[in-house]
């Protein structure tokens, strides 16, 4: 299928940084087997919340700062490097992609990126390691120094709008595609989980590849409930 495609479109989720040591959320072990996500409109209404969000994002900010891109995103940072693939949409906050040598522009990141926060009323942006020196040991929650709005990672949060542009652009790269490739994504959070099926309904063909059964599995040309970085490795290979 591959070799066959014209322009293929990646699609991916926390699966596919298992193997570089960021626990997906829903496998057993993974992050909300432990603890219930907050939710956007609780950042937002309590400050203990907030100061909640802020001591779990730096509980794991370890893990997702030593985090390398493992084979899975080696093999499709390949695929576009060839020209195989024009896009990867990306449920993941990790940065790994880019970290694989992938472009910016060629990244379509649904759910934000972890690796720095923002003013949600003024978009300014702020560096984890200026945040953490106020907030680890004294509490002090961020504040944005220019309007004096909250300071958030730059993630989506449930309850939170989704981002328009990425949104835009997944949509439309979705619409252009002849193959579209699911890797690592348990694709139950909408709407990021409906781009294959509008692939799909375009007339590309859908190939799913996830360790576990997904509610699309009936509607993919191919599923492989295979290790991530190993089969890519071959299929790229191949
Ligand atoms: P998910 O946790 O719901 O699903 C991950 C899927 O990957 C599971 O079905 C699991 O069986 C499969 N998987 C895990 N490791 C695998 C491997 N090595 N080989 C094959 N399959 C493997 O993740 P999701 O669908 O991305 O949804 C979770 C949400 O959480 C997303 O919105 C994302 O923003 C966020 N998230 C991101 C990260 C990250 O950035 N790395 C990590 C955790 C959660
Ligand atoms: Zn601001």
């Amino acid at each position: 299928m591959l070799n066959e495609s014209k322009r293929a479109v990646v699609f991916t989720g926390a699966g596919i940084s298992t193997e570089s040591g960021i626990p997906d959320f829903r496998s057993p072990g993974g992050i909300w087997t432990k603890m219930a996500p907050i939710e956007f409109q609780d950042f937002i209404a309590s400050e203990e919340m907030r100061r909640e969000s802020w001591r779990r994002k730096f509980a794991m900010e370890e893990t997702f700062a030593q985090a390398e891109p493992n084979l899975g995103h080696q093999a499709v940072a390949e695929l576009v490097r060839r020209g195989t693939v024009s896009a990867i949409i990306t449920q993941n906050i990790d940065n790994l992609h880019q970290d694989s040598g992938v472009p910016d522009a060629r990244v379509i990141e649904l759910h934000g990126n972890g690796s720095y926060a923002t003013c949600l009323d003024c978009g300014c942006r702020y560096e984890l390691d200026v945040i953490k020196q106020s907030f680890v040991g004294r509490d002090e929650l961020p504040v944005c120094r220019d309007c004096g709005g909250m300071v958030k990672t730059a993630t989506i949060s449930f309850g939170q709008s989704m981002p328009l542009g990425p949104m835009q652009r997944a949509e439309e790269e979705t619409l252009a595609c002849d193959l579209f490739i699911v890797i690592g994504s348990s694709l139950v959070v909408h709407p990021a989980a409906s781009f294959p099926l509008i692939a799909k309904r375009n007339g590309a063909r859908l190939v799913i590849l996830n360790r576990e059964e997904t509610p699309l599995d009936d509607y993919a040309d191919l599923v492989l409930h295979e290790e991530i970085g190993e089969t890519l490795s071959v299929a790229v290979a191949g």
